[in-house]
């Protein structure tokens, strides 16, 4: 553009010099917001006039400032661009069929840097070193692969083999992509590495295929993912919306669950009794390759791991662990350093829901509305995630799993050492959750730093403040599974009001008694029979519904001691629990194969209604000071409508709309008292998308101001970014 002056790096961020007319340089500005390469992400653009006498008569690129505070920040895993795409598939390429084709604007990168700074000698791509020819396109700045530290040709780059179960080699580089499509046509299960760990793949459309990887992999019923080729195949198999088609087919290529067409071809077996798929687009040039050549309709993508475990992401061990599941292993020597999931999300709203933040995503700064001193958060346990802050970023790391598996723990661990390295964060502060037992809090409490323990729907509510750049005291209306309190009872359905600093509880769910512990979670139908029993007491158990009707006489008297007397049956303010038991009044979902599939299941029936009445409920003010959310009243008026033939998926959604409308009223009661008009909205419950869909419209319609996750799950993979943002709050006070 004719400007002179100069560009360079610095601990705030790009500096730029420019000099030249003032139409020019606005014009310069706009462009840099128009035209800004495909995985730059301007957070803030400022700009100010300066004095004309730098005398500079060129434009110049300035070695990077200064040491001390700069922030290394480390890209996400991008999906494969259009252009790598068209010379993926062009004979005239030098990289025609290269399965590992990548540019500046795409291709792996957190899951293959090994340290800092970004340069290819800290990459798992260090021990390939470039050929002359790609040498030349690194050097180049014009070059579309200027500086990209991933690339590499047929020539340097690493190969791809082909394995059959006990680990003999078969076929190598093209032969072996070729060999693997015909192996999934002809119904073989395929563990296949991609950017972030393995994936077990078969053709979607095969019965007999993805029942054998379903029986294999021990996952009764949990949906596994499908990989369509592109997004007009996509469109056959499911009903997207444009927010949906743009979520898949961007760089950050998650995993988005859609509702699936009526003629979709994909076999029952992908997502039983489900009507939504979780779809994704290919991501890798091997995805690409292989999906076209053997011209499949989809593919199953589904973590390379038994249920629950984390996914695997090292060669030996995924040979190791697979071969009981995978009839073959598509493999290649470009390392993974560290493990990373796909994302998964839901549309809501126009922005991502998300589900699971991973890879695409992870490790992306998320901008806090204050200056924090170095923390490190640890998370809760379930969905764990693990947070660091910097200045005024916080870096949510991906969604590491379960902390409950033993492999989880050494995922956990590693990912905080990497994560700490490659940002250069030395925490002074550690923040876990309340509970004494998890293994995070544990962790934490060895480390021998200053601790800040969280409680549970504090660090939800301060999540949601923190990525809306929020400060001082709203409200929070928390739904949630299960967190941990100190007076001996389990919060989850939960009104605070606070902000970074402290929170007081203002108001939950009526109590009811979670009837052997965690095996109340895995069983809806103990909620079931706890809030028949809350709202109508012993007469509950005469009752002929299919939760009673199975009881034994002994069982009876078991469940009334740990009803009346509390046996191993705490008392619970859950909203997840009140899903479950619905759930299981409704006959959908008596006991669970995985974590929400009952809430899920209900909210897919709910869907197929247009029902708009609500049920009988209460808000009081209990003598604490406490607003009670009681729905005792509804779980009788439930029994009533199956009674007289109201269709399920009715009452489904009456349940639903009960629930936000309670919600709303007592949050818009709490407003007029505190004289707040903010409400944020966290915990997992608000996964379901036609909950917080009424809850937001219902809200908004108080004149309430609502703010809802849309950078960090709503359920517990957003805890480690709340603990930070409180820790970090308290400890900047402190300072
Ligand atoms: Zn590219
Ligand atoms: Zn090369
Ligand atoms: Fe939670």
């Amino acid at each position: 553009m004719g400007l002179t002056g100069w560009v360079c790096n610095s601990a705030d961020g790009v500096l730029i010099e420019a000099c030249g007319t003032v139409e020019c340089l606005a014009h310069f500005i706009r462009r840099i917001r128009d035209e800004a390469p495909p995985l730059a992400a301007i957070v803030a653009l400022e700009h100010h006039a300066l004095p004309d006498d730098s005398g500079a008569n060129s434009f110049t690129i300035r070695e990077s400032g200064g040491s001390g505070r700069h922030v290394a920040h480390v890209a996400p895993d991008a999906a494969l661009c259009g252009d790598c795409l068209r010379e993926l598939f062009d004979p005239a390429n030098r990289r025609f069929r290269h399965p590992f084709i990548s540019c500046t604007n795409c291709g792996p990168r957190y899951s293959i840097i090994t340290g800092t700074p970004y340069d290819r000698p800290n990459t798992t791509m260090a021990s390939f070193p470039l050929c002359p020819d790609c040498r030349q396109e690194y050097q180049h700045p014009a070059d579309r692969r200027f500086h990209a530290q991933p690339i590499a040709c047929g020539a340097c780059g690493p190969h791809l083999r082909l394995l059959d179960s006990d680990g003999a080699f078969i076929s190598e580089s093209d032969a072996a992509l070729i060999r693997a499509g015909e192996l999934l046509k002809a119904g073989a299960i395929l563990a296949i590495k991609g950017i972030g760990g393995y994936h077990l793949a078969a053709d979607a459309c095969n019965n007999a295929a993805v029942g054998r990887l379903r029986e294999r992999k021990k996952r009764d019923e949990k949906p596994f993912a499908v990989m369509a080729p592109d997004l007009a195949m996509a469109r056959s198999l499911a009903l997207l919306s444009q927010v949906e088609e743009r979520l898949l087919a961007s760089p950050e290529s998650p995993i988005v669950i859609v509702r699936r067409a009526d003629s979709c071809p994909v076999s029952a077996l992908v997502a039983p009794g489900n009507a939504l798929l979780g779809l994704m687009l290919p991501y890798t040039p091997i995805h690409h390759l292989l999906l076209r050549d053997s011209g499949f309709t989809a593919l199953v993508m589904t973590s390379a791991n038994l249920s629950d475990e984390p996914i695997a992401f090292q060669d030996c061990d995924a040979l190791q662990r697979l071969s009981g599941i995978a009839d073959y292993f598509l493999l290649h020597d470009r390392p993974i350093h560290i493990r990373c999931d796909d994302s998964v999300i839901r549309a809501f709203q126009e922005r991502p829901l998300f589900y699971r933040r991973a890879r695409g995503y992870a490790p992306r700064a998320i901008r806090l509305p204050f200056e924090s001193p170095p923390v490190l958060a640890v998370g809760a346990e379930l969905k764990s995630a693990i947070c660091l802050t910097k200045g005024n970023q916080a870096f949510l790391s991906q969604h590491i799993g379960d902390l409950q598996h033993e492999t989880a723990g050494a995922s956990f661990r590693q990912t905080i050492q990497h994560l700490s390295g490659l940002l250069e964060v030395i925490a002074e502060t550690i923040a876990c959750d309340l509970h004494p037992d998890y293994l995070s809090s544990l962790h934490a409490a060895e480390s021998g730093l200053p601790l800040i323990a969280v409680q549970h729907h504090h660090a939800h509510l301060a999540a949601c403040m923190a990525e809306n750049n929020l400060n001082g005291e709203v409200i929070g209306l928390i739904l949630d599974g299960t967190g941990y309190a100190s007076d001996g009872t389990v919060w989850g359905g939960e009104l605070l009001v606070g902000g970074y600093d402290s929170f007081r509880r203002v108001g939950h769910f009526r109590q009811t008694r979670l009837p052997g512990g965690d095996k109340a979670v895995r069983e809806p139908w103990r909620m079931a029979l706890a809030f028949l029993y809350t709202a109508m007491g012993e007469a509950a158990f005469d009752l002929e519904l299919p939760v009673t009707r199975h009881l034994s006489v002994a069982e009876r008297a078991v469940f009334l001691a740990m009803l009346e007397k509390g046996l191993n049956s705490p008392f619970t303010s859950s909203c997840g629990r009140l899903f479950d038991a619905v759930s299981a009044l409704l006959n959908v979902r008596h006991i669970v194969s995985y974590d929400g599939q009952a809430a899920i299941e209900l909210e897919a029936l709910a869907e197929e209604s247009d029902d708009c009445l609500t049920l009988p409920y209460e808000v009081t003010l209990n003598t604490g000071g406490l607003y009670q959310v009681d729905f005792s009243t509804m779980i009788p008026a439930i029994l009533l409508g199956l009674n007289s033939g109201v269709a399920r998926a009715a009452i489904a959604r009456r349940f639903h709309a009960t629930v936000a409308r309670a919600s709303v009223e007592a949050c818009s009661r709490i407003a007029r008292e505190a004289g707040l008009d903010r409400v944020v909205l966290s915990g997992g419950v608000f996964q379901n998308r036609l909950l917080s869909e009424m809850v937001y419209t219902g809200l908004i319609e108080q004149g309430l101001q609502v703010f809802t996750h849309r950078l960090s799950p709503p359920n517990d993979g957003c805890i480690a970014l709340g603990q930070a943002a409180i820790a970090g709050w308290k400890s900047r006070r402190n300072n």
